[in-house]
């Protein structure tokens, strides 16, 4: 078993021990003791150096520590050094972890279910489901009690008594507590700051529903004051975008979404009258083939709402016929006059079964996609405009 000399003092960032075990090529190494955390609990490890390694993972096997290296380390005794940024930040959000999760009971029943210390944000899993100004209320006392600066105590007390912890715990023999003066009392292996102003303010960010759980994301110190700064800055960009004040903003955006949208519905509206007036001029600009009827054949790169319309008023000036070839993708659309003597959806059916596309239509507008442009050509419809080009 390691001496975990975090237990005791989580302040603690250098250290000397003796290697007690190693992997042959002494790139893992157990000590007699550490001030290295290892994963657990929600906290991740720590990173440092040890002797002249530095240490990239932190792992407990079975009660002994285990510490990953970059590079072998020699010698029976090695000086550790704790990446203290690092850990203190740890420290922060752990303990802030705990305000949070006791405020949450205290004020609206919630008990957490789980934590989670992640590289950019916290998140604790809560039985019950909060509203907006619930998750604010909590937020507000969380950052008095902070102000407060209530001490923050490890003890190591005998799970025989009743312990009177937020959370019960399995644990038998000694238990290590970290109580929040008249607020928490929590089974904890993890490292702590030793009074709550230390925690700095604490920000709750978004709440998540996920499998009839609340996650709540927060983050405490200077990732609080990093992620406000973050926040202010994208703010400030939209702002200034808008021309506008920080506070008008939201109301602008949703203002300029909702113009856009009705212009856009009026654009679109635009565009279909004028491919009607083209599809009527159309009509009245092309001669009729002997056969009496007339005949346009388009090349477009898509099948479009606007091309439909062109059609469709083309044909309904009476004895014509509209094909368009598209090329990406590969589409047909073939529109007849109801009195041209053509079925639209019929005959490209046929087409579409024998080159190998799928769609079809009403007698008077008909539309399929293609394998290919290629295989298409040879097909009933083609035949039928290209008659009247050698016409
Ligand atoms: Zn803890």
């Amino acid at each position: 078993m390691t001496d975990r000399l975090y237990y005791h003092d989580s302040y603690l960032t250098e250290f000397r021990a003796h290697v007690i075990d190693a992997s042959p090529d002494r790139k893992k190494v157990f000590l007699d003791r550490t001030a290295f955390y290892p994963s657990s609990g929600g906290q991740p490890f720590d990173t440092g150096r040890l002797g002249n390694a530095a240490v990239t993972g932190v792992e407990d096997e079975d009660g002994r520590i285990a510490h990953i290296l970059s590079d072998a380390v020699d010698g029976d005794e090695v000086a550790g050094v704790i990446d203290w940024r690092r850990r203190f930040d740890h420290m922060q959000q752990h303990t802030g972890q705990h305000l949070l999760s006791a405020v949450l009971i205290d004020l609206f029943n919630a008990p957490t279910v789980s934590f989670h210390l992640g590289a950019d944000a916290s998140t604790i899993d809560i039985a019950r489901p909060l509203e907006p100004n619930q998750l604010r209320e909590a937020e507000r006392r969380a950052n008095q009690i902070v102000f407060e600066n209530r001490p923050v105590a490890v003890s190591f007390e005998d799970s025989s008594q009743d312990l009177g912890l937020r959370k019960p715990t399995e644990r038998e023999g000694e238990v290590r507590i970290v109580a929040i003066r008249d607020l928490d009392r929590s089974a904890c292996g993890g490292t702590h700051v030793r009074a709550t102003g230390e925690i700095g303010p604490i920000l709750i960010r978004k709440l998540d529903r996920i499998r009839g759980t609340q996650r709540i994301e927060f983050v405490c110190g200077l990732r609080a004051v990093e992620r406000a700064r973050a926040d202010y800055e994208a703010l400030s960009a939209v702002a200034r975008a808008f021309s506008a004040g920080l506070d008008e903003t939201p109301a602008l955006v949703a203002a300029h979404i909702e113009n856009l949208q009705e212009s856009d519905k009026a654009r679109r509206r635009l565009a279909t009258e004028l491919a009607e007036a083209k599809g009527r001029e159309l009509h009245a600009a092309t001669a009729p083939s002997p056969d009496g009827l007339r005949r346009i054949q388009q090349r477009v790169p898509t099948l479009s709402d606007e091309l439909r319309a062109e059609a469709q008023s083309f044909t309904a000036g009476g004895k014509s016929i509209f094909l368009a070839l598209a090329d990406n993708p590969p589409a047909v659309l073939l529109a007849a006059s109801k009195d041209s003597g053509i079925n639209a959806g019929e005959m490209l059916k046929t087409a579409l079964k024998e080159s190998g596309g799928r769609g079809g239509g009403s007698a008077t507008m008909a539309q399929g996609s293609l394998e290919s442009l290629e295989r298409f050509q040879s097909s009933a419809v083609i035949q039928l405009f290209g008659r009247t080009a050698s016409d």
